[in-house]
């Protein structure tokens, strides 16, 4: 008895993280390996994992992953070209971006963890990744649901 009772904490456990935590795959093509997250709202913090399954480096096929209002997503690609690949393509100190990862290349993976508290309800979010070029084919819908 025990030991199912054990069992049955580390599965809820694993169900409990599985719904704060989303891995998304991309490669050498301008495509995110889903196009919808949803977060579930009792998470105190939500952990995207970002895994380049592709070969090309971070200077010619890099991708990221940003958070940000899905109205804002076109200024903020558009600030961060001039940054460069070691700005990771964005804004210095922009409030608009809620969360983001580094720009990675072929073979690397990266994650960020952000708190949900500051997301409203009947916002519209989208997550996208900043590379010039790529945004407007990387691009998709954060929920929180
Ligand atoms: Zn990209």
């Amino acid at each position: 008895m025990r030991s199912l009772i054990v069992a049955l904490g580390a599965l809820l456990a694993l169900n409990a993280a599985a719904d704060c935590e989303v891995k998304i795959e991309v490669g050498d093509a301008l495509k995110y390996s889903t196009t919808e997250v949803i977060a579930n709202a009792s998470c105190k913090e939500f952990t995207v994992e970002l895994i380049h399954s592709g070969t090309l480096p971070a200077v010619a096929m890099g991708h990221n992953w940003v958070l940000s209002a899905d109205s804002d997503v076109d200024a903020i690609a558009t600030a961060g070209i001039p940054m460069g690949v070691a700005k990771n393509y964005l804004p210095d100190d922009d409030d608009r971006i809620l969360a983001a990862t580094k720009i990675i290349g072929g073979g690397e993976s990266t994650s960020v963890s952000f708190s949900l508290d500051d997301l409203e309800s009947g916002t519209a979010y989208a997550f996208f990744c900043s590379f010039p070029g790529h945004t407007s084919m990387m691009r998709g819908v954060f929920k929180i649901g």
